[in-house]
């Protein structure tokens, strides 16, 4: 419903499944005639795939298995894939990563969207009238604009923006940072925060250029700058006039310093730029979390 009141249109229809359930699936593309597919329904906590191996691979594969068979029986042959860097070798080195830069995911989360992508890969490679866009996330944040649509994790978020949404929103009393002796200019770790509305336009462009092209591409999404943590939470204080409070903990297992994308690729294939900072990101996620604890006095 926030959906259609976000866009100003009416409401997507949504049909509730477990993306393994293979009958429900088949149904589903069989009543539907879609002309493509963006597949975004996946597990994506690196803690998490660590502790639950098996689930990770069952969701993020053998749930896209299931989602190719059943656009095959039906005739889809366009997808879009949520990837993630989490693929790259991402201890590998320092500077911008590109598309072409090493493998090498060290949790099962990040193992588990490698296979994904091979197995897309391989279907494309097999079908040529497939086409296949293989978008990867860097790190992507903030809220609709709106305030109408964001994020609700469950459980402690493993996430920067989430986790600092919540101090600001008083749910939590201090932001925990994970190390302050990275090789880094502040010392805290880098990365590339992309706005979720950039990352939905990523999307849309993909889909033109699987239309316009025929076939598939490989990309990065993100915005190629990279931020601080220390950044970050200075730009949410900003955000939302009030302290962030924070403490140095210990460097967190399987963290890099640095890691933020090259976006030439991005801009060659999809004409894709990311527009919003992380004030607008800040800005927007604020608004959401206002929304989603009304007991939070506006600032
Ligand atoms: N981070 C932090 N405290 C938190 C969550 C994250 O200091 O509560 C840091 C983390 O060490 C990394 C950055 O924020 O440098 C982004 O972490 P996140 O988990 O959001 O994304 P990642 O890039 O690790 O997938």
């Amino acid at each position: 419903d926030r959906i259609g009141q976000a866009a100003g249109r009416p409401a997507p229809r949504v049909v509730e499944a477990d993306i393994r359930d293979r009958t429900a699936i088949h149904d589903l593309m069989e009543r539907s005639q879609f002309d493509a597919v963006m597949h975004f329904a996946g597990l994506k906590s690196v803690s998490d795939s660590v502790s639950r191996p098996a689930e990770y691979f069952d969701v993020n594969v053998g749930g896209l298995v299931t989602v190719i068979q059943a656009m095959k029986s039906n005739g889809v042959r366009k997808l879009v894939f949520s990837s993630s860097a989490t693929v790259y070798d991402l201890g590998a080195g320092q500077g911008a990563i590109r598309e072409d830069a090493p493998f090498g995911p060290n949790n099962p989360y990040g193992q588990s969207k490698l296979m994904a992508e091979q197995v897309l890969q391989a279907q494309e490679a097999a079908a040529p009238d497939w086409s296949v866009g293989i978008l990867r996330y860097f790190n992507p944040a903030g809220a609709h604009p709106s305030g109408l649509i964001g994020e609700c994790p469950a459980d402690p978020p493993d996430n920067l923006l989430p986790y600092i949404a919540q101090v600001a929103a008083g749910q939590r009393q201090y932001l925990g940072i994970f190390g302050d002796d990275w090789d880094t200019p502040d010392g805290t770790g880098v990365r590339d925060y992309v706005h979720i509305t950039d990352l939905a336009r990523g999307h849309l462009a993909s889909l033109d250029a699987l239309e316009r092209d025929g076939h598939g591409h490989v990309v990065n999404l993100g915005t190629g700058r990279g931020l601080s943590v220390q950044d970050v939470r200075r730009a949410y204080e900003h955000a939302c006039g009030r302290e962030i409070p924070f403490r140095i903990l210990p460097r967190r297992p399987g963290d890099v310093a640095s890691c933020y994308c090259d976006t030439q690729r991005a801009r060659d294939v999809l004409g894709f730029e990311a527009r919003q900072d992380v004030d607008a990101i800040c800005a927007s996620s604020w608004k959401w979390v206002r929304h989603l604890y009304p007991e939070v006095s506006p600032s």
